[in-house]
């Protein structure tokens, strides 16, 4: 008993002499302490926030930015019927597969996809860029346009290499309004198929890869997406060079994916939309980035609701779907975008689009773009 009174005081009392003194002065040697890595830094967020799951669509989808199963290979193959499943689950009623090639390729996965689920699955075509230094260029990828869409395609891709990697004999880049290319936007504009276009990338990947860089993390894990230095034309440049192709094709029309290719300046793409009445955008991959700033978002989508297509752009996993359906649907706060932090160290908000903007942006919009497409037969 005695033995025990005695245990108690020393606890007490070694409790008191060791109670520290709360000051408000930071540490002298904080800044030498601060050595944690930052790829072992995950905070964990103690806001007791709401949160909403979406397990199924308010209306139907249409994600007009795919490469499920597509020719290129870019995602993991998955079995057709279990994508239709999850697909009918989810409410997505149509998946587009931009990158389908063309020829053989293309033709295997209009055999796979397209044909044995009408409806479900759209496909597009390509250019090759192969052939670029071939004197009749053009010809030839008028041709195959055309012969893509008398297989089946119903638009064709564009991506980023146009602007950031093709090169021709002169060593150049070809530039996203090179006069090579105006038959090409002028038979798709005569076939009534639109171009997807894909030009340039993130704004981050133009600037340094160092400790300002917000997506830091993700240019060290691809060396290869970072666009900075004098050896790469400017993002401003290339899609200035977009625009004047716009231009040039005012029957053709033009889908500007990843939110116009500059989300982060919301206030250039809605003019580009004003300017522009043959484009639209997609918002592909953009949630993370879309997502931070759900006000402006808000007020752009409520703006342009009749110009924004539903995009996605990554493997068509079921909680990346609902993590989308989250941010479009509903008011949550402060959440995980799809893959985060793979885009940058931040969370986004939802933006709780009304109704009525929500069944234009999931499928309305793009039933319209494809309505009536192709509304000429290729005459090649
Ligand atoms: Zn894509």
């Amino acid at each position: 008993m005695k033995r025990w009174v005695g245990m108690v005081l020393v606890t007490v009392l070694s409790g008191y002499l060791t109670a520290q003194d709360i000051g408000y002065k930071a540490a002298p040697d904080a800044a030498e302490r601060e050595t944690l890595l930052l790829r072992d830094f995950h905070p964990k967020s103690m806001l007791h926030a709401q949160e909403h799951p979406v397990l199924r669509a308010k209306f139907p989808v249409f994600d007009v930015h795919q490469h499920v199963n597509d020719a290129a290979r870019i995602e993991e193959h998955m079995d057709p019927k279990e994508l239709v499943a999850r697909m009918d689950k989810l409410n997505i009623k149509s998946i587009v597969i931009l990158t389908g090639m063309w020829g053989d390729k293309l033709q295997h996965v209009i055999d796979e996809m397209v044909k044995p689920y009408p409806g479900r699955f759209l496909v597009f075509t390509q250019i090759d860029w192969s052939k670029i230094d071939d004197p009749n260029f053009s010809e030839e990828m008028v041709a195959q346009i055309d012969d893509g869409v008398r297989r089946g395609a119903r638009g064709l891709k564009v991506l980023k290499d146009l602007g950031l990697g093709v090169k021709d004999k002169t060593g150049k880049f070809v530039t996203v309004d090179d006069p090579r290319l105006d038959p090409v936007w002028e038979e798709c504009g005569k076939l009534g198929i639109p171009v997807f276009i894909h030009v340039t990338d993130p704004e981050a990947f133009f600037y340094p890869v160092d400790g300002q860089n917000e997506r830091y993390e993700e240019l060290i894990n691809h060396p290869d997406w970072s666009f900075a230095g004098p050896k790469f034309p400017k993002k401003i440049d290339i899609l200035e060079a977009r625009n004047r192709a716009f231009a040039k094709h005012p029957n053709t029309r033009f889908v500007a994916l990843h939110m116009g290719n500059w989300p982060e300046n919301l206030d250039y793409v809605g003019q580009v939309l004003d300017k522009y009445p043959n484009s639209m955008v997609e918002f592909g991959a953009r949630e993370a980035e879309l997502g931070r700033e759900p006000r402006r978002a808000r007020e752009f989508f409520l703006k342009y609701q009749d110009r924004i297509m539903f995009g996605t752009d990554v493997g068509p996993e079921e909680a990346m779907y609902q993590n989308y359906f989250r941010w479009l649907e509903t008011a949550d706060e402060y959440f995980d975008y799809w893959d985060a932090p793979g885009q940058g160290r931040w969370k986004i908000y939802g933006m709780a689009l009304p109704d009525d903007v929500l069944e234009k942006v999931y499928h309305l919009n793009a039933d319209k773009l494809f309505a009536n497409s192709p509304k000429q037969s290729p005459t090649h």
